[in-house]
């Protein structure tokens, strides 16, 4: 049994991981005051105002990859 919530875990944390390396290696987005989004003013260390935001703009990043750039 508790071998089962190990093993979610670590699911989990691989998944945030993968994660945390995709943001990382992702071509450059500069933190700039705006949110990359919607254009927002944000806060200098952040690239979008919202979840939404961030949300939206890597559906439509991905969609874009999708279609072959
Ligand atoms: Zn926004």
């Amino acid at each position: 049994m508790s071998d089962h919530a190990d093993n979610a875990d670590s699911k989990i944390y691989q998944t945030i991981s993968a994660g945390v390396a995709a943001a990382r290696s992702a071509p450059a987005l500069q933190a700039d005051f705006r949110c990359h989004f919607c254009e927002e003013e944000v806060q200098l260390e952040l690239l979008f105002c919202n979840s939404d935001c961030r949300d939206d703009y890597e559906r439509l990043n991905q969609a874009i990859r999708r279609n072959g750039n």
